[in-house]
């Protein structure tokens, strides 16, 4: 199914996916472009590269309650806290992003134990992927083409949205997308020519180059087993880096949290909340013995886990060349070059 919207009628568009429910959608701050719950459709802005966040916050927040209880003095009452996230849509998500969710999905929903949390958010979240601008370079800390990702890839999204010079083109992907495009009565049905602007400017899409390695899950996987010994590479790799996690909170496939208590008189709450291997005592452990001391262990753990032992666990690789962590790195450490070095041992 294709419909369409003339690009001056976004606010409208806007307005009706906000009667649905929440929408996450691409909102400029100060200093960068990143994903909000929309309370103004006029914040919404489609003239992006890529958010600094990825949206994976809408599944997998950055702190998040997961059981609430009030201590007694001969037994605590406690309860989980109820899953009732509403229906949502996120709008404009970049498609190495959308796939992220589906290696994120691997993890969360197919290691045997689901996430409860994850999965309710994820049920009823419909995914408006957005295709990057065919005529705008790719960005240079980008290498989603080596991870066999395109500028219009659909995977991951439940619509996808290209835009041309003056309308905001969407194709159901999916049978979740598909409702939602009936229900949007604000949308106009596509032509048969609307249709043929849509298969072509995704075959742009197609042509749209980012940084490139010929790489193979199983055989990179293998060869990081190889290098791993191989202190002296890691340490020059990791010379720069301050261990201050940027890299890793930004980015769409790092899923590890931490779980706290936090208590105030007799009421509290577990929750967990983002942590990342790249802080000196994500691995302390209570004897004081830290297995990962020293910040060329963590960063080898960082890169073996996405190409190494995710690709072994998971039959993939947790990584979708976003370039986010590059972007974001003060001291510009970069995991595509890394990556390719180590594979030319
Ligand atoms: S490791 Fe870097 S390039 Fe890969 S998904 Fe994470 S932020 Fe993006
Ligand atoms: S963002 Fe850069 S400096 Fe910070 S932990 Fe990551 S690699 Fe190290």
């Amino acid at each position: 199914m294709l419909k369409k919207i003339a690009l001056e009628k976004l606010g409208d568009l806007v307005s009706a996916l906000m009667e649905k429910g929440p929408l996450y959608a691409p909102v400029k701050g100060e200093k960068a472009v990143d994903f909000q719950e929309i309370t103004n459709p006029a914040d919404v802005i489609l003239d992006f590269y890529n958010t600094a966040m990825s949206p994976k916050f809408a599944f997998f927040p950055q702190s998040e309650d997961l059981i609430r209880y009030r201590l007694g003095k001969e037994a605590t009452e406690s309860e989980a806290v109820s899953l009732d996230a509403k229906p949502s849509v996120i709008l404009g998500v970049r498609p190495c992003d959308a796939k992220s969710f589906e290696i994120m999905d691997r993890h969360f929903l197919g290691a045997g134990i689901i996430d409860p949390y994850w999965n309710d958010k994820r049920e009823k979240t419909t995914i408006i992927g957005y295709a990057f601008d065919p005529s705008t370079a790719a960005d240079p800390a980008d290498f989603y083409n080596t991870l066999g990702i395109s500028a219009s890839d659909t995977a991951g999204s439940d619509i996808f949205m290209i835009r041309t010079d003056k309308h905001l083109l969407f194709k159901g992907i999916t049978e979740k997308g598909d409702r939602l495009l009936k229900e949007l009565s604000v949308l106009e049905a596509g032509s048969k020519t609307d249709e043929k602007t849509f298969e072509d400017k995704a075959k742009k899409g197609g042509e749209v180059k980012t940084r490139f390695m010929e790489i193979q899950d199983k055989a990179v996987a293998g060869k990081l087993v190889q290098v791993f010994n191989n202190k002296e590479f890691w340490e020059k790799a990791t010379a720069a880096c301050i261990s201050c996690g940027a890299c890793t909170f930004v980015c769409p496939t790092c899923y590890c949290f931490d779980i706290s208590d936090e208590t105030l008189f007799r009421d509290g709450v577990r929750k967990r909340f983002w942590d990342a291997c790249m802080f000196t005592d994500f691995t302390l452990e209570a004897s004081g013995h830290n297995p990962r001391p020293r910040i060329f262990q963590r960063y080898r753990q960082k890169v073996c886990h996405k190409y190494s032992y995710h690709v072994d666990k998971y039959g993939c690789i947790s990584c979708v060349g976003c370039g986010r962590c590059t972007r974001s790195c003060p001291v510009n450490i970069d995991i595509y070059s890394i990556i390719e070095s180590a594979s030319k041992l």
